[in-house]
């Protein structure tokens, strides 16, 4: 956890902070409210989970965003507190998988489709849900080894494709799978890449994404509790074989999921006197 501590001093030291590229930064601040202000958006700052004297930020870090030092303020009523943001290279390897043509070089029939699906989720991702739906850290959605990490460089039969924007959890059979957290069905499609797909909104930007499904138990606008079973796993989708992608997105960015949820895990390990 990243606590800003000492505010007593005032809020003209300069904070900083160290990131990685494609893991999110959790914030914890000395007051649940303002803004946080980076280069790209502003952030809210919410309610922490487990005191109500401090505040919280989730800080989305794109798997691109460029290596080095840049500015972020914290903007809270009459108080203005500058962070330096350093961020390093996380230096994830690179995968060469082999898959269905199509999947790669998708045929010019696909494409409206692809472009369609695109849009529809970066509407998604982009939507701001003012309420938080959980109060217990997320789980995995699958107990099962990780196949994929979040973060390869991905070359799809010979050409650099894309990177793995979630973590892929083994299911040689369709098993169950469950929600990470509470929250509300957004999604539940059939799409060109992730094939069967849900995602949850969890309020507050944080959104849990669910891929290569094959069966689907739940329905848009439904609310899921933590643990309750969504779909079973499966194979389709741009895929080499049966399994689980498990993604998280903060403020429309794709972030390590696993890293994301060791943090949010890490809140409610705090104690209370000890803040
Ligand atoms: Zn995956």
């Amino acid at each position: 956890m990243r606590l800003l501590i000492g505010l007593a001093v005032g809020f003209l030291t300069l904070w900083g902070v160290d990131g990685y590229n494609g893991k999110s930064i959790l914030l914890t601040l000395p007051s649940p409210s303002g803004i946080i202000v980076t280069p790209e958006q502003n952030i809210s700052v919410l309610a922490h989970p487990n005191n109500r004297n401090l505040g919280i930020a989730f800080l989305p870090v794109d798997y691109y965003a460029p290596i080095g030092e840049s500015n972020v303020t914290w903007i809270s009523p009459g108080k203005t507190l500058p962070i330096s943001l350093t961020v390093h290279n996380a230096s994830y390897p690179t995968e060469t998988l082999s898959v269905d043509p199509e999947k790669v070089t998708p045929p010019p029939e696909a494409e409206e489709r692809i472009a369609r699906e695109r849009a529809e989720a970066k509407a998604i991702y982009g939507h701001f849900t003012p309420v938080r739906y959980w109060d217990k850290p997320f789980i995995r959605p699958l107990d099962s080894n990780i196949t994929s990490e979040y973060g390869s460089a991905r070359t799809y039969n010979g050409t650099l494709k894309s990177y793995h924007g979630g973590v892929d959890l083994r299911a040689r059979v369709p098993i169950p799978i469950q929600a990470s957290n509470d929250g509300i069905i957004v999604l539940v499609q059939d799409r060109y890449y992730s094939g069967g797909t849900i995602i949850i909104d969890h309020g507050e930007g944080l959104y849990t994404c669910y891929f290569h499904l094959s069966r689907f138990d739940v329905n848009v606008g439904d609310y899921v509790h933590r643990g309750d079973t969504i779909a079973l796993t499966g194979d389709s989708g741009r895929i080499t074989g049966p399994h689980l992608h498990f993604g998280i997105m903060v403020h429309g960015i794709q972030a390590d999921p696993l890293d994301l949820l060791a943090q949010i895990e890490q809140l409610f390990e705090t104690s209370k006197e000890s803040l």
